[in-house]
C-alpha cells in the first residue's frame, strides 16, 4: 500500500497509529478494547480503534443533548453554512479518504473517491434544503383562524452504518439531519472503524473554525452492543440503521418497544429484467458492472438477471465472455476491475453460495474461486461466478454479498419476468433493459416492481442523490437522501392561532357556559 501513498493519506485524515474511537467532536476518548482494523487488500495492520463503554456512551450522550439545545436555534441556513464549509473540506480531502476508503473496504479506488463524491453531493443538497424546509399552509373551518405547519428538528439522531458504504451513508444522514437542526452520534461497521474516525477529524475542524460546541457530531465504536446503547436509549429518537436484514428485524423491534421512530436500509436481492427488446451491448454494461463492482458488496449490487428464452443464450454468452476479460487485484490498483471482499467470513459466504447452488441443481457457468499467491496474500480475493438458477432455490432467494451472478430464464410475457422478480423477500433496486415502452410502462406501473428503485435501461446498481434511496419489504422502508427523505429527521407540528375574540371550537360544537 506504501506504493499508493497510504501512509501520507493516513497523515492527512490524521490518523494515528492507536486512534480514540469515541469523539464528541474535538474531544477524542474511548476506554473500551480496541478493535485492530487490517486491510482485506493486503491483509497488514492500517490502525487500531478504541471501543466505547457504557460510561463513555452517557458522556457522549450528555454532550450530544447539550450541544442540541444550541443547535436547534441556529436558523437553519446558517446550519446550512456549516454543511457548505463540510463540503469544502471533503473536496480538499477527497483523495486521502477516498484512499482509506478503498484500503479499508476494498473497494476500487474510483469507487472510493465515488464515494467521497457522494458526500460532497449530499452536502451541496443539504445547503440549499436548508433554506427550503417548507410546511405547508391550510384554511381553516373557523373564522379569524389561521392553521399551517412547522417542521422543528427532533433531537438526536443516532446512525448505525454498514461496511459496505463506510462513509457516505453517514454524510448521507448527518448532512439532512444537521440542517434539519439534530445532533447525530454514529456507530461505523466495526469493520472499517478508521473511515468513522477520519470523518470525525474532517467535520470536528470544521465545527471548532465555526466555534459551535462539542456533541453536534459524536463517534461511538465497537460491535453490535454498542449499537444496542444506542437502539435502546429513549433519549435518541430516530436510528437509522443500515445493513443487513437479520440487524434490522432486531433493531426495529428495540426501538419500537420504545416507540421510537426507525429508517431502515437493509439487504438487495436486485434484478435486472431482459426482455426480446432490449439492447445487448448496454445490459451487458449494465449487468456486468452490477455483478463485480464493489466485488458484488453493493446493497444495490445485481444478484439476478431474468432473461426471455429467446435472448437466453446470446446474452449469456455476452456476459460470460466478458468475466473473462474482469482482471482481479489490488483495487488502488487502477489496472483492476475487482478487488478483495471484506474478510474471510464473506469468503466463506461465497463459497457456500458456490456450493448451495449446485446442491440445489444450479449449474455453474463461470468457476469461482478464492485466489492465492502474489497480490492475493489476504485470502480475500474471490473470482466472480455465475451460475444458471431457478428462482425458487434457496440460495437464490438469500443475498449472498459477494460477486456471485444468477442467470434465470423466463418464457412469454413481461408479467412473468415480473413474477420472478418481486418473488424474493427483498425489495431495493430493479431494472428492465427493454427499448419496447410497453414493457418498460408496465414494469414501472403500479402491477410492476414492488422496489423503491426501478429503472429502465440502467442496471440496480448505484444512485444519484438526488432522488429518495431505499426500498421495500425485507429492504426494511426506509428512504434516505434525496427528494423529501429530510422529513424523516424533523418532527411535525400543526399550529392553529385564533385571531378573534371568540372561542369557536372545530366541528361546530357548541359548549356554552
Ligand atoms: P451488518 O448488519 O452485519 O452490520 C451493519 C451495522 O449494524 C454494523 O455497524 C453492526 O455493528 C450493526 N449491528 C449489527 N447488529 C446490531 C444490533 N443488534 N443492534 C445494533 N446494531 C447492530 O451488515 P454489514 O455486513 O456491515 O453490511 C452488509 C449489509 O448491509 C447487506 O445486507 C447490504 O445489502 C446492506 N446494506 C444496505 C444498504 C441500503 O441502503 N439498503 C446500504 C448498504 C448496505
Amino acid at each position: 500500500a506504501k506504493d499508493f501513498g497510504m501512509d501520507v493519506a493516513l497523515e492527512q485524515l490524521g490518523l494515528k497509529e492507536t486512534n480514540h474511537g469515541t469523539s464528541t467532536g474535538n474531544h477524542h476518548f474511548g476506554n473500551g478494547a480496541t478493535i485492530t482494523s487490517s486491510s482485506p487488500v493486503d491483509g497488514a495492520v492500517i490502525g487500531k480503534v478504541t471501543t466505547t463503554t457504557q460510561e463513555d456512551y452517557e458522556k457522549v450522550v450528555a454532550s450530544a443533548q447539550a450541544a442540541f439545545k444550541d443547535w436547534r436555534m441556529k436558523p437553519a441556513p446558517l446550519r446550512g453554512e456549516i454543511v457548505r464549509q463540510f463540503g469544502e473540506e471533503l473536496r480538499r480531502l477527497k483523495e486521502p479518504l477516498g484512499k482509506l476508503v478503498s484500503y479499508e473496504m476494498g473497494k476500487s479506488y474510483q469507487e472510493g473517491l465515488g464515494e467521497v463524491q457522494e458526500m460532497i453531493d449530499i452536502c451541496d443538497f443539504a445547503v440549499g434544503l436548508s433554506r427550503q424546509l417548507h410546511g405547508l399552509t391550510m384554511h381553516s373551518e373557523r373564522p379569524g383562524h389561521r392553521m399551517y405547519e412547522q417542521y422543528h428538528p427532533l433531537g438526536i439522531v443516532g446512525i448505525i452504518s454498514a461496511f459496505n458504504f463506510p462513509v457516505a451513508v453517514w454524510a448521507w444522514n448527518t448532512a439532512l439531519a444537521w440542517i434539519s437542526g439534530d445532533v447525530c452520534i454514529w456507530k461505523p461497521s466495526e469493520k472499517t472503524p478508521l473511515c468513522g474516525v477520519a470523518c470525525q477529524n474532517i467535520i470536528a475542524t470544521v465545527l471548532k473554525n465555526n466555534n459551535l460546541p462539542e456533541g453536534i457530531s459524536c463517534l461511538v465504536n465497537g460491535d453490535y452492543k454498542v449499537g444496542e446503547m444506542m437502539t435502546t436509549d429513549k433519549r435518541v429518537p430516530l436510528i437509522s440503521a443500515t445493513g443487513s436484514t437479520r440487524m434490522g428485524r432486531i433493531v426495529a423491534s428495540k426501538v419500537g418497544e420504545r416507540l421510537g421512530k426507525s429508517l431502515l436500509e437493509l439487504g438487495g436481492n436486485n434484478a435486472i429484467i431482459v426482455t426480446p427488446d432490449a439492447d445487448v451491448k448496454m445490459t451487458v454494461i449494465g449487468a456486468v458492472f452490477g455483478a463485480v463492482g464493489t466485488a458484488g458488496q453493493r446493497c444495490t449490487s445485481t444478484r439476478r438477471l431474468i432473461i426471455h428464452e429467446s435472448m437466453y443464450d446470446k446474452v449469456k454468452d455476452a456476459v460470460v465472455a466478458a468475466y473473462g476479460q474482469l482482471k482481479i487485484g489490488n483495487p488502488l490498483d487502477e489496472n483492476n476491475h475487482v478487488g478483495p471482499i471484506i474478510d474471510k467470513d464473506a469468503v466463506a459466504g461465497y463459497n457456500n453460495a458456490l456450493e448451495q447452488v449446485v446442491k440445489q441443481g444450479g449449474k455453474i457457468l463461470v468457476e469461482g474461486g478464492v485466489l492465492s499467491g502474489a497480490g492475493y496474500e489476504s485470502g480475500c480475493y474471490v473470482k466472480p461466478a455465475i451460475a444458471e438458477a431457478t428462482n425458487d432455490m434457496q440460495i437464490v432467494q438469500h443475498e449472498t454479498f459477494a460477486p456471485v451472478l444468477y442467470l434465470l430464464k423466463y418464457s412469454g410475457d413481461v408479467e412473468n419476468a415480473l413474477d420472478l422478480q418481486n418473488g424474493v423477500a427483498q425489495g431495493l433496486s430493479s431494472a428492465i433493459m427493454t427499448n419496447n415502452l410497453r414493457e418498460a410502462e408496465h414494469f414501472l406501473s403500479q402491477r410492476g416492481s414492488d422496489c423503491g428503485i426501478a429503472n429502465v435501461n440502467i442496471g440496480t446498481s448505484g444512485a444519484e442523490i438526488g432522488g429518495a434511496f431505499g426500498g421495500e419489504k425485507d429492504t426494511g422502508g426506509g428512504r434516505e437522501s434525496g427528494s423529501d427523505a429530510w422529513k424523516v429527521y424533523m418532527r411535525r407540528q400543526t399550529n392553529t392561532i385564533n385571531y378573534t375574540t371568540e372561542l369557536p371550537l372545530a366541528q361546530g360544537i357548541k359548549f356554552d357556559l
